[in-house]
């Protein structure tokens, strides 16, 4: 009797330090949350470096401009980033995003087999969509993961970057009318 109890009381104590006041699966959500910053936070550093080679070929001054300006905004989403990470209380680490670095080298593929001209400019919009749309997929689950942990100021700063990444894409549409559709008409 004396024993059974004490082994009771041992394992309710290791159940209840290992969800302590959480819901189930909260534990696991906050990991997939805290190891999808560290991508995105490797992804958008690796974009810095990416994207200026992307300018360097774009041969349209809408493509190069709307690049130039989106290189702008992936620097202030890196400091975005870090106000998450903060918000969340973990440390801005990056881990390699395997899907970026993926991304980003198909992109050089492109660049050095195109000819150069508008239709290296399709290609590079082409290449730059893939990464917008990665990154828009990104940032709405962390965004919808971190309301789901009770994370507002996080969910909200996410939510933002994703609206942006939007934008980005959209720009990008338009420059194939704008450019490459009139260039073939
Ligand atoms: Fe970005
Ligand atoms: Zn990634
Ligand atoms: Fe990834
Ligand atoms: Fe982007």
């Amino acid at each position: 009797m004396k024993n059974a109890e004490k082994t009771t009381r041992n394992s309710n104590g290791e159940t209840a330090s290992k969800t302590k006041a959480a819901k189930p699966g909260q534990d696991q959500l906050f990991k997939f949350f805290e190891d999808g910053l560290k991508d995105i936070y490797w992804a958008e550093k690796a974009l810095v470096k990416a994207i200026p080679k992307m300018i360097k070929n774009a041969t349209a001054s809408e493509l190069k401009d709307g690049l130039t300006s989106h290189l702008e905004e992936t620097k202030a989403q890196i400091t975005r980033l870090e106000e998450v990470f903060s918000a969340a209380d973990s440390k801005p680490v990056a881990k390699k995003c395997e899907a970026m670095a993926g991304l980003i080298k198909e992109a050089e593929e492109i660049m050095e087999a195109c000819e150069s001209g508008v239709m290296c400019d399709a290609g590079i919009i082409a290449a730059a969509q893939k990464v917008e749309h990665y990154e828009i997929a990104s940032y709405g689950t962390l965004s919808a993961y971190a309301k789901i942990l009770g994370l507002e100021k996080a969910a909200i700063l996410l939510h933002e970057t994703m609206e942006e990444e939007k934008a980005a894409d959209e720009n990008l549409t338009a420059i194939t009318a704008n450019v490459v559709e009139l260039e073939m008409a």
